[in-house]
């Protein structure tokens, strides 16, 4: 393939659907075809099928179909009894769902900072925050200053990379804590847990992705997915879908709708079968980054997605949600590269911590100086399964254009 000389304009989306839906329109339509066909549009056998084929898809006993990552959450804590007097430990570097949940249900959120390499929330992290914001109680659970009750942590398997599980679930017992994986960003993503390669999701007491349409797997909408081990749990959450329903109104508990449309899952369920063949296809496009920012010695000054994964035996050691890199002079780089027609992302400009809504929670600049260098400093460039190779060289040289 000819290289491009750089000054050749070319467009260049973040993220471009168009291709997945000229391959699959078809079969995308006949799902939604089939939904209204059927009359059945609310928790009919679409949503049972699709939860069915998650289940399979994850290696997990149970799958509980929902209307958005954020509505997964808000489940689990509530079907958890997770809620005022309770703190629940998560990231400050991360999309604010998490802490609006927490924060919504009546509990405080707790951030711990990230690890710099991997962009996750560092165990050494969760722990010095039990340490130093908690004591042990009598009881046995680790109370606040505040008198709450420390019940959760929330890690986020961030763009596309898990977070070191392993360590997470041994403070998870040694603390007493409930863990929750948000892999909305992450289905499909491996990890070597004890014995077993483990997806993501699965090595909690409860784990939720989104199929907001910009995720790896995404819906014509929003929808969601809860999967857990304990079949109480599915049940309970089961419930808390339908406003705490069971029978048909008669109502034990305070839930909500959280349920997860036919259509949506009738479409996913279409479109799940393609997930394994374009997660290799977003890593086959990470690495023609890696070697074409290398070859262009542009290693030297931006730090590339962490790969330190790769060698564990896992097949799916990432699945490149986003293609993150950490560049100096990072705004000017993006306003460069706005001139040239290459569409980035900051993922995410501000620490939640930092955020005027969580003001009352009394932290400030400074108490999570990984998150805010982060901040400051990361740029996703584009990446989707179809992205052309002339397309990525382009931006790779747009980028060394920029720093010369
Ligand atoms: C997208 C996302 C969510 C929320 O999912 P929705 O379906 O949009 O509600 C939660 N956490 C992370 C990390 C996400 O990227």
């Amino acid at each position: 393939m000819a290289k491009l000389p750089s000054y050749l304009p070319m467009r260049v989306p973040l993220l471009d659907l168009s291709e997945q839906h000229r391959a699959l329109g078809d079969s995308i339509r006949q799902a939604a075809n089939d939904v209204l066909a059927s009359g059945r549009f609310i928790l009919g056998p679409k949503v049972k099928a699709f939860e069915k084929a998650m289940c399979a898809y994850c290696s997990a006993p149970h799958a509980v179909g929902v209307s958005s990552g954020t509505d997964a959450l808000l489940a689990i804590l509530m079907a958890l009894g997770i809620g005022r007097g309770d703190a629940v430990i998560t990231t400050p570097y991360t999309f604010f769902a998490i802490a609006g949940c927490v924060a919504r249900i009546g509990a405080r959120p707790l951030f711990a900072d990230i690890d710099p390499a991997t962009y996750n929330i560092r165990p050494s992290a969760i722990q010095e925050c039990i340490e130093k914001n908690s004591r042990l109680d009598t009881d046995g659970t680790w109370k606040t200053k505040n008198g709450e009750k420390v019940r959760a942590m929330v890690p986020v398997h961030l763009f596309g990379l898990c977070c070191e599980m392993d360590a997470l679930r041994e403070i998870a017992e040694r603390y007493r804590l409930v863990l929750i994986e948000d892999a909305a960003q992450a289905i499909g993503a491996e990890f070597p847990f004890g014995e077993r390669i483990a997806k993501a999701g699965t090595m909690g007491e409860a784990g939720f992705f989104s199929f907001y349409p910009s995720k790896n797997l995404g819906a014509a909408g929003d929808a969601g997915m809860i999967v857990c081990g304990d079949e109480e749990l599915a049940q309970k959450l089961r419930t808390f879908r339908e406003h705490g329903m069971e029978p048909r109104y008669f109502h034990h508990v305070i839930g909500g709708n959280f349920r997860l449309d036919e259509i949506q899952a009738a479409i996913l369920a279409a479109k799940l079968p393609y997930l394994e063949k374009w997660a290799a296809a977003r890593r086959a496009a990470a690495d023609f980054y890696g070697s074409e920012l290398s070859r262009s010695g542009l290693t030297e000054r931006i730090a590339t997605p962490c790969e330190s994964y790769r060698n564990r035996g896992l097949t799916n050691h990432h699945v490149y949600h986003q293609y993150v890199i950490r560049a100096p002079m990072r705004d000017a780089l993006r306003e460069h590269l706005a001139k040239r027609e290459v569409e980035t992302a900051i993922y995410y400009p501000l620490g939640l911590h930092e955020q005027k809504c969580f003001a009352y929670l009394g932290y400030k600049k400074g108490d999570f100086p990984e998150t805010e260098r982060a901040a400051s400093e990361t740029l996703a460039l584009p990446i989707y399964p179809e992205i052309p190779r002339e397309a990525q060289r382009y931006v790779v040289d747009s980028v060394a254009e920029f720093y010369r």
